[in-house]
């Protein structure tokens, strides 16, 4: 079996630079443009400690949607399963991650899943404290400690262009409260807490760190604390593997085989239970949301690593 190593990942960022071309980089996000099409930056980070990385792991880059597994974890521990989903299914669903026609047609009208668009505004609602300020800085907080980096804060810039180009946002949200998903207290609220929490700049190094938190059961490398509860962390796996790549989360099930998530960034956090936790941004992302090369070097790692959790050797 191949061995970890950073020439390894060299290699892997080498072989699936390439694949960038099939994919474009997002034109909002303040700090990403086309000059970063062939960017790819892997890290892993093992539950012994160990780090291997390679590529442009060095660069920040906008959270975006991955922001949608820490609203979930907190809303679990905040609240527990049942209420969290009484508001939000737990089902994948084909559509487009921002998706407001699914709103419509799933069981209360309340979103298929939380880790699209409409789920994790349900699910920001959800998250305990007095004022929006209050909220954020606890994800914050739960953020910088589970990447063990206090430097990790929001990006003004992002942040402005995400209120700024948050119509569809804004809809779903509205949409919810029209439906009593949300009260009308709740939408604004929610709404800027997702914006605000899109909008943290993170690199791979952390978003490994975040997977391997998600592989430890909930717990930091080394450590007993229990910071989640192991239920909550296995039910958030267990939506990152069935919807955590949106309308493509089926194939890479197939192909990869552990729990993931993307963002718009390009970025893609995945866990391997017990094993390891993986970070990846690579901005060029195709029709779906995911990243192109990212995707290509997770099937590489699954495969070579023989990483697929339903493995049968
Ligand atoms: N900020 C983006 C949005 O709200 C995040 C979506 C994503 O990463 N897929 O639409």
């Amino acid at each position: 079996m191949t061995k970890l190593s950073n020439e390894y990942i060299e290699e892997v960022v080498k072989a699936c630079r390439p694949f960038a071309s099939r994919g474009s980089v997002v034109d909002h996000i303040p700090g990403l443009d086309q000059s970063h099409l062939t960017d790819l930056g892997v890290t892993i980070v093992t539950l012994d400690g160990d780090v291997f990385s390679a590529g442009e792991d060095h660069n920040d880059f906008s959270f975006q949607s991955i922001s949608k597994v820490i609203l979930l974890l907190m809303a679990l521990e905040d609240f527990g399963k049942d209420i969290v989903f009484q508001k939000v299914g737990m089902e994948p669903t084909d559509d487009f991650f921002n998706s407001i026609s699914n709103l419509e047609d799933y069981e209360g009208q309340k979103p298929y899943n939380p880790l699209i668009n409409s789920g994790a505004i349900a699910t920001a609602s959800m998250i305990k404290g007095s004022s929006t300020e209050e909220r954020f800085k606890r994800c914050l907080d739960f953020i910088r400690k589970i990447t063990e980096n206090k430097k990790i804060s929001m990006n003004e810039a992002v942040y402005e262009s995400e209120v700024k180009n948050g119509a569809r946002n804004k809809a779903l949200a509205y949409f919810m409260e029209s439906t009593g998903v949300l009260s009308s207290q709740e939408s604004d609220d929610a709404l800027d807490l997702y914006h605000r929490i899109n909008s943290i700049d993170i690199n791979s190094l952390a978003l490994a760190k975040m997977g391997c938190f998600l592989s430890n059961h909930g717990r930091l490398i080394g450590s007993k604390k229990q910071l989640i509860s192991p239920e909550h962390v296995r039910t958030v796996k267990a939506i990152m593997l069935s919807s955590g790549m949106y309308n493509e989360s089926g194939s890479f099930g197939v192909e990869v085989g552990f729990p993931l998530k993307s963002g718009v960034s390009g970025s893609i956090v995945g866990s391997v239970p017990g094993q390891m936790g993986i970070g990846i941004i690579g901005p060029a992302i195709n029709k779906k949301g995911n990243s192109e090369a990212g995707g290509e070097a997770l099937r590489i790692l699954s495969r070579d690593l023989k990483l697929n959790i339903f493995h049968d050797s």
